[in-house]
């Protein structure tokens, strides 16, 4: 069996670690490369010390990591994804992105990107959530009148967005079933005195605390009952699994833009 040649980006990261584990245990797979920030203690450093194989060396080159690859996993930063984005397109070398924050320009240039290279853009590539993601399909499509919906998230105290990029694709996956602009319906958070909850509307809170890896419910609140979908990621190793599968999957896949929903047959 050939093994999936692969370079793991921000390799000291929370993610990096269990993207560099889930590598180990992946007879599908092989660490090819492992990248970090220039100036970063990690570089230099062999990857066994974040979970890594043994014998490949951290690197910030970029091009180098790239040379011989097939696919290049990034869960670090949009500054730094789209510095990977624009090297990928050049070495030829598939992309599966996981970083979350990117701004419309971000998504453009991934979207352009994707005219010559395969990529899987996911805002979390835990298979339980993107399972979530269909059954939230189907839930607007049969509570489509008299409910009124919020999405809740809650993760760990590190991290620097909000809402979740899950939570928004919830959000967008909900408001495009019920025939909905997210832009025009979203209330991010409430204060003060509010007023009443207008119909239409789809609300969103945010939960930061501890190590809490990734909690999403979607509640469908109507009179007499309330119908909750929800998700708990307890490791971050579903996330890197589902990321691996994600980039064996887009091997055999010509260039275009795909999501976790392709990945596991839900569109
Ligand atoms: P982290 O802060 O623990 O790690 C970030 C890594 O990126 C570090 O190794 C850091 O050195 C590196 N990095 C930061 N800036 C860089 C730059 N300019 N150039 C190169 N490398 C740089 O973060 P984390 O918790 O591992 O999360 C990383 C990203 O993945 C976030 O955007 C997070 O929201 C996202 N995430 C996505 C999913 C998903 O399923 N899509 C799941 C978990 C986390």
């Amino acid at each position: 069996m050939n093994q999936l040649k692969t370079v793991i980006a921000g390799v000291s990261g929370r993610m990096g670690r269990a993207l560099l584990e889930a590598v180990d245990q992946d007879a599908g797979c092989m660490l090819h490369g492992a990248l970090d920030r220039s100036g970063h203690a990690s570089v230099s450093q062999d990857a066994s010390l974040f979970g890594g194989t043994r014998g490949v060396v951290i690197s910030d080159n970029l091009d180098v990591a790239l040379l011989g690859a097939d696919v290049l996993v990034d869960f670090t930063r949009p500054e730094a994804t789209l510095l990977y984005l624009d090297a990928c397109r050049k070495a030829k070398v598939n992309l599966i992105i996981g970083t979350t924050g990117f701004d419309a320009n971000g998504k453009a240039a991934i979207e352009h990107a994707a005219r010559e290279i395969g990529i899987v853009f996911a805002p979390n590539f835990s298979v339980g959530v993107n399972l979530l993601m269909k059954l939230a399909e189907t839930a607007s499509r049969v509570l489509n009148e008299g409910y009124d919906i919020e999405i809740i998230e809650a993760h760990h105290r590190h991290k620097v967005d909000a809402p979740s990029g899950t939570a928004l694709g919830i959000g967008q996956t909900v408001a495009r079933t019920l025939g909905r602009e997210l832009k025009n319906c979203a209330v991010y958070g409430r204060e003060g005195v509010t007023g009443e909850r207008k119909p239409d509307t789809i609300g969103f809170a945010t939960v930061r605390g501890g190590d809490i890896v990734g909690d999403h419910t979607l509640l469908f609140a109507g009179i007499g009952e309330r119908v909750e979908l929800t998700h708990k990621a307890s490791s971050r190793a579903t996330f890197a699994h589902g990321a691996l599968r994600a980039a064996k999957w887009l091997q055999c896949k010509g260039p275009g833009l795909y999501d976790m929903r392709d990945v596991l047959g839900l569109k």
